[in-house]
């Protein structure tokens, strides 16, 4: 099964795909991670695109979708993909679209978390990863978890583009471009709105029962 988890910058997104990755046997392909990952390595990429990130705008199109075609058509991958933070813009959708059906693949589930403005900021301020497993924990609700985290406390960092002038930018982002998407997808009888804003494990036992008819 191939999943999309959506919804906008905050809202939950890679946190729950960690968790239904594990549950579903499932790969995460969490864009943001591998620009990330591709800035950390100093790749041609990496250099195009780190500017862009850290103002909070958008990787290009061409970059995004050669990146998702690799992986997504990867034989031990395929049929077992969760989607978060892509498709971003209608032009996206429509490229997985192609990318899937070409490989004999589809999209079986969505997901939208939804998230108040106010909720989503304090999300992301407080959000801290880890940079040896990509825990994604919170300084602000989790300070416990962090203390006693397995990797060690000092590997929690903030990314650049958490901060407040950023936010604003990627929401701005998220209203103009993504949303969009959301229309694109909510008619489809796959289609899942969940609340974002109630405990991560509830959301996560929700998103399980789905996914386990
Ligand atoms: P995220 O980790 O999903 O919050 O993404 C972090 C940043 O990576 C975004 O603010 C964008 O600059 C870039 N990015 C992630 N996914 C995409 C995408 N599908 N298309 C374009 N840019 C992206």
């Amino acid at each position: 099964m191939n999943v999309i988890i959506f919804g906008p910058p905050g809202a939950g997104k890679g946190t729950q795909a960690q968790k239904i990755v594990k549950k579903f046997n499932l790969h995460q392909v969490s864009t943001g991670d591998i620009l990330r990952s591709e800035i950390k390595k100093k790749s041609e990429i990496g250099k195009e695109i780190e500017e862009i990130i850290d103002k909070g705008e958008f990787a290009t199109d061409d970059i995004v979708n050669r990146l998702i075609k690799k992986i997504s058509t990867n034989k031990s991958y395929r049929n077992r993909l969760i989607f978060d933070g892509y498709p971003r813009n209608i032009y996206q959708a429509e490229s997985l679209e192609v990318i899937l059906n070409s490989d004999n693949q589809s999209i079986n589930h969505i997901f939208y978390l939804r998230v108040s403005r106010d909720l989503l900021e304090k999300r992301i301020l407080g959000r801290m990863i880890c940079e040896k497993c990509n825990k994604i924990l919170n300084k602000f609700y989790d300070l416990e978890e962090i203390k006693n985290h397995n990797c060690g406390e000092k590997y929690f960092v903030k990314r650049k583009d958490d901060s407040k002038e950023v936010i604003i930018n990627r929401y701005d982002d998220y209203m103009k471009k993504t949303k969009p998407v959301l229309e694109f997808y909510s008619s489809r009888n796959c289609f899942y709105e969940i609340d974002g804003s109630k405990k991560i494990d509830e959301i996560s036992l929700k998103i399980a029962q789905i996914l386990s008819v």
